[in-house]
């Protein structure tokens, strides 16, 4: 991550916490259930023995931050970084409850997080310390408890491990623990795109109140992972202009659009964008003050500040990555009339389509991927339309519009069942 040190104004769980204590104060929330709300039901640490390929022993930090549990099982992804902590995975998790509230898919939040650098590890020692980190919080994960997911250098692989060391454990397969699988293992089809798709869907959504057309609108994305480079794709083959895209290395931009597939196939053999020859190269942080329509970041936290909040041109901000955009920086691009998806709107298809998968476990019974696709674009306009229309009706942006329909949909389930004491 070292090329995109990006200057956190504020923590993620300080971000959440801004716009949650705004929208809360909003819609009138009482004290108690504010800081209910606010605060996680159970934070997992867990310090994990592994041996290295070189034989000697490691011993890596983990956490399972689990936020809310209201509106059903916990949800969310687990990354891999070397500078995870705890404040980070309790924000993604109190995140990951406003994006499926907003999505209105019967799940709470969660994030999980190993404190490692995934491109120093060999798959071996990547494959021991998934498998010691789930028999760690084995306990507290299953498909009616929490069901984990990819999310930054975790993917396909890392979650066939969790599947089959939990299923050593209680003695029979249960594929729905967790999702993003391969699709030979009770994954679905359209997993791996749905974020991907989901943003592409929400800027279409944006498009269509403009009253602009794909191929009139050009797009810089920053990130090439599984969230900015299924983007890239996708929108291209749309019929959008992709005129700029980064990765942690470097950036690529052309204003007569890029050749996608070939900037892929060149990510594919060199592992970066840098040194693509259909573009002139920029800076990864750069590239989002570039003249576009569309700005897509899709890499990390924090990367829009009020430090370069004033000088984004782009007209639709929309977030693939989770926390890109610092509270401070939320007031420079409303002022400034930049029409914001926020990202528990905008890169809801991915736990949409894990819903799915989790779905089509439970029954043994799986969909095409045209029916995976259709549901998920069913779910996504109803979820851009609610966020807009809330937006409107009580005349605040489109975040702390999400983070009000979300709350209100959560402290709702909260009320109806109430607490158990
Ligand atoms: N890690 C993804 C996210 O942040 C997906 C979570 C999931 O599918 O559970 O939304």
């Amino acid at each position: 991550m070292s090329a995109l040190e990006t200057d956190k104004e504020l923590s993620v769980y300080e971000s959440m916490a801004a716009r949650f204590d705004v929208a809360a104060r909003m819609l009138n929330i009482d004290e108690g259930l504010t800081k209910y709300l606010r605060t996680p039901n159970r934070e997992i640490v867990v310090h994990i023995p592994v041996a290295l390929d070189s034989g000697v022993l490691e011993v890596f930090d983990g956490y399972r931050v689990q936020h809310n549990i209201a509106r059903g099982p916990c949800k969310g992804g687990i990354r891999y970084a070397p500078n995870v902590t705890l404040d980070e995975i309790r924000g993604l998790a109190a995140e990951m409850t406003w994006k499926c509230a907003v999505a209105n898919i019967p799940f709470g939040g969660a994030k999980g997080g190993i404190v490692c650098d995934p491109s120093k590890l060999s798959a071996g020692e990547l494959e021991r310390i998934t498998r010691r980190y789930t028999a760690e919080i084995l306990d507290y994960i299953g498909p009616e408890r929490d069901v984990p997911a990819p999310d930054m250098n975790t993917n396909e692989q890392t979650m066939a491990w969790i599947m089959d060391t939990y299923s050593m454990h209680i003695r029979h397969t249960t594929t729905a623990v967790v999702t993003g699988k391969p699709v030979d293992l009770g994954g679905s089809q359209g997993r791996r795109e749905a974020t991907g798709r989901g943003c592409m869907i929400a800027t279409d959504q944006a498009l269509k109140r403009f009253g602009r057309k794909r191929d009139e609108t050009r797009v810089i994305i920053q990130g090439c992972g599984n969230v900015g480079g299924q983007a890239a794709r996708l929108m291209h083959e749309a019929g959008y202009k992709v005129i700029g895209v980064a990765d942690m290395f470097g950036g690529i931009l052309n204003a007569h659009g890029l050749d996608v597939p070939a900037l892929l196939m060149h990510v594919t053999q060199t592992k970066s964008v840098k040194g693509f020859a259909g573009g002139e190269s920029i800076g990864n942080l750069e590239i989002l003050e570039q003249d576009c329509d569309v700005l897509l970041p899709a890499a990390t936290e924090s990367v829009i500040t009020s430090k370069n909040a004033h000088r984004i041109k782009a007209r639709i901000l929309t977030e693939g990555a989770n926390s890109p955009t610092s509270p401070p920086a939320d007031d420079i691009l409303f002022q400034r009339g930049v029409f914001v998806i926020p990202d528990i709107l905008a890169n809801g298809g991915g736990v949409t389509v894990s819903y799915f998968e989790w779905v089509q476990d439970r029954q043994g019974y799986f969909w095409p991927e045209a029916l995976v696709n259709e549901r998920l674009e069913h779910i996504m306009v109803d979820a851009f339309d609610g966020v807009v229309r809330y937006g409107e009706k009580h005349r605040v942006n489109n975040r702390i519009a999400a983070y009000m329909l979300a709350i209100d949909r959560v402290a709702f389930s909260v009320k109806l069942r109430g607490i158990y004491a």
